[in-house]
């Protein structure tokens, strides 16, 4: 039943247009690519028959050419992904936030483990867990089985910022990259990067940013300063704002949290909405969400290992500390880290299928436009052709008939002559018979 529900959430969700989508337009393009096929193989055989020989010839390089734009669409459909991209300062639970999202500790994070190189965590089919190495040619691969034998991996590559590692996590384990999600965890934007080559690198392709600020402090310079540049280099990117390791900061007086809160809420949406004008006030209250990652993962984990809906312990009346408070307050987070989910899934799927699909969409739909041209071309040619042979045995068959008439007509007339001089002869002899 539960692998059911599983199934059943994954077709239900946002993310699943996607893949739906994609599974559509590979179809369409594999249609596309079987009737060029066709087409070409006709075209060949026009050729060899010497038909319409300068057209032919024309049609074929056309086809040809759509050939290899198909080919090169499909291949590049295969491969294509919804991608999320995690930025921040050093610390500020970029890795945890991704763990938290994929429900299990697959990025190693904290004291120790900071991601020193762009990191991306990719679906793999089958059940092992591997990582690659894309600046090796060709790329290297190794296996990795835990979380201690990828940071001892991570620690051991010697890599410089920009480049990338790639980690491959069994989709059967985490639902969001059987969807087609890949994340990406990338250093510190304080680790003096050339955020310049990270953009155009690693980011260009990138459907969502999910900007990870510590709410301990505020969003500084430098984080404002990377979303400036990728905001320069791509109209109106979708960015979230999670300000994370909010149960360090909602402790306390309700109402001082609630005033922190409040400034961290201006601060954040006016940083989107009128620095980077990249969304609307009403629009910024679905990107920016308060939340505990770490809270998050704890409590995933735990529902995981023991598969049963976990019970929050029952509450010490005689307590000093408010209790209900506490569990209200983590309840609250863990709700908000769930709506972020649900937005950043709706955004990501809608960006992805407009710009991932929509400009082969419509070559696809001119390729087949052209291609209902051209046989229309070649179906005129041939009617005009077919046309053209029965005037052509129209006209031999007039010439054949009047060469007949004539034939006939020149035969009469020497039967005639025949019979006239066979009369004359007669006439002749019999006459000279009387005399
Ligand atoms: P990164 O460098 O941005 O990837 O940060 P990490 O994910 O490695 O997290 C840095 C440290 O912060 C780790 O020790 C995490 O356990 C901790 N951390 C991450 N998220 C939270 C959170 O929401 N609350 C608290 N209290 N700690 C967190």
């Amino acid at each position: 039943v539960s692998s059911l529900n599983a199934v059943e959430g994954s077709i239900n969700s946002p993310l699943h247009r996607f893949v739906r989508a994609k599974k559509k337009i590979n179809q369409s393009f594999d249609e596309i690519l079987d009737y060029l096929k066709e087409s070409r193989r006709f075209l060949i055989d026009c050729e060899i028959s010497n038909q319409y020989d300068g057209e032919t010839k024309r049609d074929l390089k056309k086809v040809d050419n759509y050939l290899t734009q198909v080919v090169g669409i499909h291949e590049v459909l295969k491969r294509d992904h919804m991608k999320v991209a995690f930025f921040g300062r050093t610390s500020n639970g970029k890795s945890t936030v991704i763990n938290a999202m994929l429900s299990e500790r697959i990025l190693p994070a904290g004291i120790g483990h900071t991601t020193n190189c762009f990191l991306s965590v990719n679906g793999a089919d089958g059940n092992d867990a591997y990582i690659e190495d894309t600046s090796k040619n060709p790329p290297e691969r190794n296996s990795v089985e835990s979380l201690q034998q990828l940071a001892h991996a991570l620690h051991n590559q010697k890599l410089d910022s920009s480049s990338h590692l790639k980690v491959y996590w069994p989709t059967t384990k985490c639902p969001l990259l059987k969807d087609d999600v890949v994340f990406v965890d990338s250093p510190g934007v304080d680790v003096t990067p050339d955020l310049d080559t990270w953009i155009d690198t690693h980011c260009l392709d990138a459907d969502v940013f999910v900007l990870v600020v510590n709410s301990e402090s505020t969003i500084n310079h430098t984080e404002k300063s990377f979303f400036h540049k990728v905001n320069s280099k791509l109209s109106k990117p979708n960015i979230f704002i999670l300000n994370n390791r909010w149960d360090a900061s909602a402790e306390g007086d309700p109402e001082m949290i609630k005033l922190v809160k409040q400034q961290h809420m201006e601060r954040t949406s006016e940083f989107l909405v009128k620095e980077l004008k990249c969304v609307s006030q009403a629009e910024s209250a679905d990107r920016i969400f308060f939340v505990s990652a770490l809270e998050t993962l704890r409590h995933r984990m735990s529902m995981k290992r023991s598969k049963m809906p976990q019970r929050e312990p029952s509450i010490d009346e005689n307590s000093d500390f408010d209790e209900a408070a506490y569990r209200m307050g983590k309840m609250a987070r863990r709700q908000e880290f769930e709506d972020f989910e649900n937005k950043f899934k709706e955004c990501i799927s809608k960006s992805a299928i407009t710009t991932k699909f929509n400009g082969h969409t419509s070559t696809g739909i001119t390729i087949a436009k052209e291609m209902v041209q051209i046989m229309e071309q070649i179906l005129a040619r041939a009617s005009s052709h077919r046309s053209w042979c029965t005037a052509e045995r129209q006209e031999q068959q007039e010439t054949l008939d009047f060469i007949n008439s004539k034939l006939e007509e020149v035969t009469e007339q020497i039967k005639n002559k025949i019979q006239n001089i066979t009369e004359e002869v007669e006439m002749q002899v019999t006459k000279a018979m009387s005399d």
